[in-house]
């Protein structure tokens, strides 16, 4: 693992910073009663973050009951670095730059490109630098970048990528060849999961699915990402849903997302309308409309779906199931649908909602292990 550009935070200076960072803005004596850290020592600590320029005193907060001086607050100093966010879609290549609190500062958002490996390194270092060249001066610059594979992950390698051919591809190595911050790879459901528990404190257990050209979920346990012994964890899209079905390129027959992945729908959107430039946006539209082709699509969508999610919630008993893709953000009941198709046993243990973060919550998830990374703070929330 890399270590970040502040040296090893020592544990106390960790917690002191976790809490200012996740509620702050708050004084020293808040610290202090927060943690149970005597004044001296919080004092000491709050001193040497300020001096790194990790946080920054901001104004006067209110004065005690007891009444005595108004306390000087304390909070992040977000501008003090730069998070970069990538998610290599299966046609796309999305960016964002975060300010270290996790907000955006920019977004560009690449569609209709190829992805191949021959050519994905340089065209990531020219777009990087291209997004990268208009940031202001900040003491620690771009604190890491984290990008979103749509495959496994496991120990920041490739392990195998069905829509662009990234198999044994060393993409970090070639990257870090042209950057001298730490540089993160992971399953792109994976991140939805870290930002969906990210954004929600109380969900200590839950699980994203991730509906794009494939399916895929992200499950966190117990506040901790679960992926499984080498990153398989978490592939629902090829979770078998009906025995002898359709084939699909994991080798199987009948996985889930050969039902209900986006492509699948879209595609046979396209071929029942003869309507080869059809998108979501006009199979929802239709949808709405009540048209029997895009009705039929979508129910059938969701019948698959329904027992993929039934058979989630028999395994990890999540608090939450949150699905982000296209057509369930466009379809406004898309989580409540789904509910209702759930056996009694599963449906009264859970709440299915939508990804809290939208479309662009993978890259935000991405945003939360680089500056977690970098902060080494045990929690990192994003506001
Ligand atoms: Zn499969």
């Amino acid at each position: 693992m890399f270590t970040n550009r502040t040296g090893i935070r020592e544990a106390n200076e960790r917690t002191v910073l976790s809490v200012i960072v996740n509620d702050g803005p708050l004084s020293r004596a808040n610290l202090s009663e927060k943690i149970g850290l005597n004044k001296a020592s919080v004092s000491a600590i709050v001193k040497k973050l300020i001096e790194q320029k990790l946080i920054k005193e901001v104004g006067i907060g209110e004065s005690t009951l007891q009444g005595g001086r108004k306390p000087i607050m304390l909070e992040l100093n977000k501008a003090a670095g730069f998070a970069i966010s990538v998610d290599l879609g299966y046609d796309y290549i999305d960016t964002m730059i975060h300010y270290l609190d996790g907000t955006i500062r920019n977004r560009k958002l690449l569609p209709f490109r190829t992805i191949e490996k021959t050519t994905i390194t340089a065209d990531l270092v020219t777009i990087i630098q291209e997004i990268t060249t208009k940031l202001p001066k900040s003491p620690f610059g771009i604190v890491g970048m984290t990008i979103a594979i749509h495959g496994i992950v496991h120990n920041n390698q490739i392990i195998f990528t069905p829509a662009y051919d990234f198999t044994d591809f060393p993409l970090v190595e070639e990257l870090a060849a042209n950057f001298d911050y730490p540089i993160f790879i992971e399953n792109e459901a994976n991140l939805l999961a870290l930002s969906e528990h990210a954004k929600n404190s109380a969900y200590h257990n839950l699980v994203c699915i991730s509906i794009h050209a494939g399916v895929g979920a992200g499950i966190i346990t117990n506040d901790t990402l679960y992926t499984g012994e080498n990153g398989l964890s978490g592939e629902i899209g090829h979770m078998i849903v009906q025995a002898n079905g359709n084939p699909c390129t994991c080798g199987g027959k009948g996985c889930l997302e050969t039902y209900s992945s986006e492509k699948v729908i879209l595609d046979t959107y396209r071929e029942l309308t003869d309507n080869q430039e059809a998108i979501i946006p006009d199979l929802y539209r239709a949808y709405a409309a009540n048209d029997a082709i895009a009705t039929k699509l979508i129910s059938n969508m969701m019948d698959y779906l329904s027992i993929a999610v039934h058979n989630v919630i028999t395994l990890y008993n999540p608090k939450v199931i949150a699905i982000h893709s296209e057509i369930s953000r466009l379809i406004p009941d898309f989580p409540e649908k789904l509910r209702t198709q759930l056996p009694h046993l599963t449906a009264q243990n859970i709440e299915i909602k939508k990804a809290s973060l939208g479309e662009e919550a993978i890259l935000f998830g991405a945003a939360v292990v680089t500056i977690s990374n970098f902060l080494e703070v045990p929690k990192f929330e994003l506001k």
